[in-house]
């Protein structure tokens, strides 16, 4: 994944890293082909832009030409930048509720409920926790199926409720079933649209509202470039949630979404995914993607 923006980075910064002395040009070009890479992944202009500048103020501030090893020098300034753009430390999730709530949202197709097993899983196996995964997508009971197919897979309870059209009312059932029954997390699956609209924005607004979770996470597919940061937004303006994950990480997928969506909510990318299968999710690292986008 971020061949394009790998090795672009990587073209550019050769120039400096093969080069004993460099000068005030080279570092100019180079930070040219940084920002032409940057958006060429989809990173927003403005972001790019104030990122090159910001490097570049750091390489004159630390005198990066007088140096023995400018390339080296330059290379780290751009890893570090791009590793604090992107959220500097590993963020995790806040687990204190009894039980802890986690609210998913995001638009159809994002990824939702293919997390919501995932997760499920990672908090069962790696954390010790006994989730409850509740189906709130009330409209489409595919996804309904959908879920209980993906809580089979990794042996988590789902809570749904036929022919209850209201969400709200799922949500809070779901949290006294899993009180009654020792479950310590509840991941609560929303109904996604194709876009952004009032209805859908209005209904998880609404069981945001009524059952107050310690971690609201948006899902946003990571292909969706540009389009990614904008529903990011909206979501963010209504729910204010605390982390983004990332998902189809694995495919032809460049960068962009990462660096953009944490610089215009500021808001940490918390998780991503890498597959359709259940182990397929990792924790975010911004100092790895940050390595993994340089090469
Ligand atoms: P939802 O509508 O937001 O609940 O989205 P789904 O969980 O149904 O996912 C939509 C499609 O994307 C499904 O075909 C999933 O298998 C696929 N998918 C979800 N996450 C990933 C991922 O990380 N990588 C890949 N390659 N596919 C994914």
């Amino acid at each position: 994944m971020f061949d394009s923006l790998s090795d672009k980075l990587d073209k550019a910064l050769h120039v400096l890293k093969g080069h004993g002395s460099i000068t005030e040009v080279n570092v100019a070009e180079t930070l040219k082909e940084v920002r032409r890479a940057l958006l060429d992944a989809d990173v927003n202009f403005k972001i790019a832009k104030e990122f090159t500048n910001t490097v570049k103020e750091k390489a004159l501030g630390q005198n990066v030409l007088t140096t023995l090893q400018p390339g080296q020098l330059m290379v780290k300034l751009v890893k570090d930048e791009l590793t604090e753009l992107m959220g500097g430390d590993a963020e995790g999730l806040n687990l204190s509720g009894n039980p802890s709530i986690i609210l998913m949202s995001g638009l159809q197709g994002s990824g939702k409920t293919t997390f919501s097993g995932k997760l499920a899983n990672f908090l069962k196996t790696k954390k010790s926790k006994k989730p409850l995964l509740v189906a709130c997508d009330v409209y489409r009971p595919a996804a309904i199926n959908q879920l209980h197919v993906v809580g089979d897979q990794v042996g988590v309870e789902v809570y749904s409720e036929e022919g209850n059209m209201n969400p709200v009312e799922i949500a809070q059932n779901a949290i006294a079933h899993a009180k009654q029954n020792g479950h310590n997390v509840i991941i609560v699956d929303t109904a996604g649209r194709l876009a952004v609209d009032e209805e859908m924005m209005t209904e998880i607004a609404n069981v945001h509202k009524a059952i107050d979770p310690q971690e609201t996470l948006f899902v946003v597919d990571a292909m969706t470039g540009q389009d990614a940061v904008n529903t990011a937004k909206a979501f963010n303006d209504r729910l204010n949630f605390e982390g983004v994950v990332l998902t189809k990480l694995d495919g032809d997928t460049r960068g962009g979404a990462a660096i953009s969506i944490k610089s215009v909510v500021n808001k940490p990318i918390k998780f991503i995914g890498t597959g359709e299968k259940m182990d397929a999710i990792d924790v975010f690292y911004p100092s790895r993607m940050a390595d993994r986008i340089l090469g």
